[in-house]
């Protein structure tokens, strides 16, 4: 399902282009996370154009996971990125595993070996460094360069027999120790791990690299065009390296575009597994985390984040975008299918004191404003009601248009009260007003002879249900958690990130909320139930106010 925002990047014009010269039947692409964390934002991106692509060009989306590092990789996460792909609307055409092809990729090795493209160096991981030569320097052949066949083959097939111990040997590509693009300078294809793998077992103690991997897994697969980040662009001669000289079923076209890098946040899972391993945050869903399971917990919906993937758009450009952008993105997207209810977060109680006791005036009021199929439901004013603490103050500066002593505001939907009496508690902190209200002003109507500018949202104090309210805020305080490469990048996380509020009072609508519903607490903004809610106490996460607040702050940091 993709949303089809930009139809022609760079990377459809050269799908298109192929097409035109006839060089494919069928479009086939895939998305190869490797299972070794939870999927980012920034990888909904990969998902958007490979599944985006396959769906419009009537084509293929592998799956794959590519899982040649047993020794970071949980089935945990493969469990996960399913279900986040799947939340995101995409659909694979199938699952598959770099493990599947550990015996094709095998064979792979063993023709480089015949073909005197391959040998096993016995070099210390060291001494292979410094052999290698640096961006400035050419390389240096290492002294078991020139083994022969035979000997490769023999002690390649001891490798795999468990012979040695981990970095005893290695296999590596003969391709060129002078070559000014470093990959090229005979890299390890194969190497000694003694460790079980979550899909083969024991089977294998040898594993086969990234690169090596991966351009043959996809052309095991008949992938077309395989997409990857800027990162692999100098790969992109070792990619077609591989695939030319073993006899692969198809060449599949590597083209890079920029990587989705968002303020405020990190887009790496090494840097978000610490962040849940060291518990700065309380697990890869919580609500404040970068990734998909985090933003869906929170309460983003799929639409959003494709909306937003596809207003970013597919570049070569590498640039960081803005995480107000996504959070407009969300904004747009609640804002028609999002009820509206009211609830106070931090409530003080108001007497009416010329409203009959035990008595309560239902009045109804609209789902939403500009969709009246969404209906309408009964709120029910009371002399007793909750009004948020922050809508009065003792001592108002001139543009506080809500409640002060001596003052007059609307309650939404209801009428206009006056607050006469302030009481407080021993500390000095004001507990309860007392007002009286004007039963004119029923619809709007305004009082007799003057205008009541503000309006503030309330709920009945006996038609109410308790809740807790998760306030979020930007998990790094910083633009670039990673600027200051001085200091950890943990150092710039935010402390105020979460705010939980225990004494939240809502409308009696909001007390047994439905999974599928954002709703929009008036003024406040859309909220959802987190999943640790219980039938007696509902938890809700704001998941984004209903403005951006952060507007100026990043306005200053520009100027
Ligand atoms: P990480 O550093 O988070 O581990 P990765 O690139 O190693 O990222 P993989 O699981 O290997 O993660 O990525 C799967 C696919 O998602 C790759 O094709 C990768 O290029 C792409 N991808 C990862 N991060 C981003 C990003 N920030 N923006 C766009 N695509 C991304
Ligand atoms: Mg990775």
């Amino acid at each position: 399902m993709s949303d089809n925002l930009e139809p022609v990047n760079f990377i459809r014009q050269a799908i298109n282009a192929d097409l035109a010269d006839k060089k494919h039947d069928k479009i086939v692409t895939r998305f190869p996370p490797e299972p070794n964390g939870y999927l980012h934002i920034g990888h909904a991106k990969s998902i958007w154009l490979n599944f985006g692509i396959a769906d419009d060009y009537e084509g293929e989306c592998t799956l794959r996971f590519d899982d040649t590092n047993p020794i970071k990789e949980d089935e945990e996460f493969v469990t996960a990125i399913e279900e986040d792909v799947r939340w995101l609307g995409f659909k694979w055409s199938r699952i598959a595993h770099a493990s599947d092809y550990f015996p094709k990729l095998h064979e792979f090795a063993i023709e480089l070996i015949h073909k005197g493209l391959a040998y096993v160096d016995s070099l210390d991981m060291e001494t292979m460094r410094e052999y290698r030569g640096t961006l400035k320097e050419p390389g240096k052949n290492s002294p078991y360069r020139d083994r022969s066949v035979e000997e490769n083959m023999d002690l390649f097939s001891r490798m795999k027999a468990g012979e040695f111990a981990d970095g005893k040997h290695v296999l590596r590509a003969k391709i060129d120790m002078q070559s000014s693009n470093i990959n090229l300078r005979d890299p390890v294809i194969y190497r000694i791990r003694h460790h079980a793998h979550q899909r083969t077992g024991d089977a294998w103690c040898i594993y086969p690299m990234y690169d090596f991997t991966h351009g043959l897994s996809d052309a095991i697969e008949g992938v077309t065009h395989s997409l990857c980040t800027l990162e692999f662009e100098d790969h992109r001669a070792l990619y077609d390296w591989f695939l030319s000289h073993v006899s692969a079923p198809c060449h599949p076209r590597q083209i890079e575009f920029s990587r989705l890098n968002l303020n405020y946040s990190v887009m790496s899972k090494r840097m978000l597994t610490q962040l849940v391993n060291n518990g700065h945050v309380d697990g890869w869903d919580d609500p404040r985390m970068p990734t998909i399971s985090g933003l869906r917990r929170r309460g983003f919906t799929a639409s959003a984040v494709r909306n937003f993937i596809g207003s970013v758009g597919i570049t070569k450009k590498a640039n960081v975008i803005e995480m107000s952008m996504l959070e407009n993105a969300v904004r747009e997207d609640l804002d028609s299918i999002s009820p509206r209810a009211m609830g106070v977060l931090k409530p003080l109680k108001l007497v009416i004191e010329n409203f009959p006791e035990g008595e309560s005036e239902p009045i109804e009021v609209a789902n939403h404003p500009n969709d009246p199929s969404m209906g309408t439901r009964n709120i029910l004013l009371t002399r007793e009601i909750y009004i948020d603490h922050d809508d009065f103050m003792e001592d108002p500066p001139k543009k506080f248009f809500r409640l002060g002593p001596d003052r007059e505001v609307r309650l939404r939907y209801g009428f206009v009260v006056h607050c006469h009496k302030v009481i407080k508690n021993d500390a000095g902190e004001v507990i309860e007003l007392r007002c009286t209200y004007d039963p004119n002003t029923r619809h709007g109507q305004q009082p007799e002879g003057r205008k009541v500018k503000g309006i503030i949202h309330w709920v009945s104090a006996e038609h109410c249900v308790d809740a807790s309210v998760r306030l979020y805020d930007r998990l790094f305080q910083e633009a670039n958690p990673l600027a200051d490469k001085t200091k950890a990048f943990t150092e710039s996380l935010n402390p105020h990130s979460l705010q939980v509020l225990t004494n939240c009072k809502l409308e009696l609508s909001l007390g047994s909320p439905s999974v599928d519903t954002r709703y929009q607490f008036e003024r406040l903004g859309y909220f959802y139930p987190d999943i640790d809610s219980s039938s007696s106490h509902p938890i809700y996460n704001r998941i984004v106010t209903l403005r951006d607040s952060w507007a100026k702050i990043d306005k200053q940091r520009k100027s």
